[in-house]
């Protein structure tokens, strides 16, 4: 069966491209062409916003009341729920993360959010009456923002989407997704179940293209809000543009996050839950816990047991299902890793485990060696900047105020974890970094409660009802 597409989703049909230009989705494994798709240029970008923008002023979707959307959303998510395997499939083909991830991640994790968002519109406020100070009542609503440009990275592409478009919908916005390159499949599948579900036309687009096209989307006058995930060089772009222009915007960046192992931590454990937190989707991870932290009393010990955690990990096909790292994204990725493990020796830390060649055995793929530095100093910039990629570095800390210091000593503030046999202590930790997320001996993400990041990792929040209310705008109607 060939994953070859020729047209873009919009106003509720297959429309056929303005232009030639195609996007060859490379297996990062094998390195051969598995399909090609239309490449979006700002016509096929200024067709969908116009669907959009006639969808909103004057479809039935923003007019729908809230009960309704919810009923066509469950019967999507009721159609998604029987394509997870494909779904997962798909993604692990396009970008190369191993199966495993994407069957508990790329594919379950998207259905998971539609879920939870349902249960939370519906017991939003989306209009309530308040007794005013004056005695008299005020209706406050919430109505949709409008249309929203929906721009996700490539490194969980229908989990990142699915942030944005349920809550969407569920508000009654309509959208303009505009896919990363190297991920352009898994959002025709969504398409597909989109239209099965009796989503009206319009109300969702879709065209994959690069960044200037993307940058057109931000920028387009027919956009009311703007919901970007990806790197925080791009974010501030965006954001820039968004302020000029008084958009709403929301911006999901970076991370650079900081395990701190407490002594009294069982270290089996921890390296079982940080061949997770660490390593998922061989380390492409916003969220990815990549300085590990350890006290000067324990550093040996903690450094050899990574080392071992990680030498023992399996390296190679995604789709191999017993595959725990896959290959990086792109050719470029790869090299950008490599750049980062040369300069780490360069810095002076001692490479434990990996460095740079390509993994026993494989000879082709876009492979690093998953690699585990000693003796870091936080002020290194491979303890610094996101290298995206299955790289660690194991920092010594004096005591628990050090070590906190250390994980708040960072530009970025999306995640963290402690580890610990002490969860109240751990709580303790977790109340004084300062990010967004953060986990006690685990990190699992809970799509009822908010993510985001503090500092340089981003504006705004995603999940939970504070994620849902991003996509409305607050109206209060004085009564007489
Ligand atoms: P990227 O910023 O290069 O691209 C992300 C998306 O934005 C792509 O679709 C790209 O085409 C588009 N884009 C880039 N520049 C743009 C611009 N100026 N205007 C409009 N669109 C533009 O990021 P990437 O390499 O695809 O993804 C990796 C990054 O994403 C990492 O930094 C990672 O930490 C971050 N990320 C963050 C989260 C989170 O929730 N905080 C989740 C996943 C990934």
């Amino acid at each position: 069966m060939t994953l070859d597409r020729t047209a873009f989703f919009i106003d509720g049909d297959w429309a056929a491209p303005a232009s030639g230009d195609t996007i060859q989705v490379v297996s990062p494994h094998t390195e051969q062409v598995v399909a090609t798709v239309p490449e979006g240029t700002t016509a096929d970008m200024d067709a969908a916003v116009a669907a959009a923008r006639r969808a909103f002023d004057s479809g039935p979707w923003p007019r729908m009341s809230p009960e309704e959307r919810i009923d066509v959303v469950q019967n999507f998510s009721n159609l998604y729920a029987g394509k997870l395997g494909e779904m997962a499939e798909l993604i692990s083909t396009e970008m190369g993360a191993p199966l495993s991830f994407s069957n508990l991640a790329q594919a379950p994790a998207p259905w998971m959010q539609i879920e939870a968002f349902l249960g939370i519109a519906r017991s939003f406020p989306w209009e309530e009456t308040r007794t005013g100070v004056l005695g008299t009542d005020v209706v406050v609503r919430r109505e949709p923002v409008g249309v929203v440009a929906a721009i996700p990275p490539w490194n969980v592409p229908q989990f990142t989407i699915m942030s944005k478009l349920v809550p969407a919908l569920l508000s009654g916005c309509t959208i303009v997704v505009k896919p990363a390159p190297e991920t352009p499949l898994d959002p025709y599948l969504m398409a597909e179940i989109l239209s099965e579900a009796g989503v009206p036309d319009g109300v969702v687009n879709i065209v994959t293209a690069g960044r200037e096209v993307g940058a057109h989307l931000v920028a387009h006058p027919g956009v009311d809000k703007v919901a970007f995930t990806g790197s925080t060089a791009a974010g501030r772009k965006i954001a820039a543009v968004c302020g000029e222009q008084l958009k709403r915007v929301s911006l999901e960046l970076g991370g650079k996050s900081a395990a701190i192992v407490l002594d009294d931590a069982d270290l089996a454990a921890t390296m079982e839950g940080l061949k997770f937190a660490s390593l998922m989707n061989s380390g492409q991870a916003c969220v990815a816990q990549t300085r590990i932290l350890a006290s000067r009393a324990k550093y040996a010990e903690v450094v050899d047991a990574l080392a071992e955690t990680v030498s023992a990990m399996a390296v190679g096909d995604p789709l191999d299902p017993a595959t725990e790292i896959g290959p990086m994204v792109a050719q470029r990725q790869q090299e950008r890793v490599e750049k980062y493990i040369a300069l780490g020796q360069e810095e002076g830390a001692r490479v434990v485990v990996g460095g740079n060649g390509m993994p026993d055995g494989l000879t082709s793929g876009w492979y690093v060696r998953p690699t585990v530095f000693a003796d870091v100093d936080n002020r290194m910039r491979i303890a610094q900047e996101e290298i995206f990629g299955p790289v660690l570095s194991v920092i010594p800390f004096d005591d628990v105020d050090d070590a906190v210091r250390i994980a708040n000593d960072s530009e970025y503030g999306l995640a963290g974890t402690v580890w610990t046999g002490d969860v109240e202590a751990g709580l303790d930790v977790a109340r004084r970094v300062r990010t967004g997320t953060y986990g006690v001996n685990t990190y699992t993400m809970d799509f009822a409660a908010p993510f985001g990041g503090f500092k340089s990792s981003g504006i705004g929040r995603e999940f939970g009802p504070e994620g849902l209310a991003h996509y409305t705008e607050l109206k209060s109607i004085y009564k007489p």
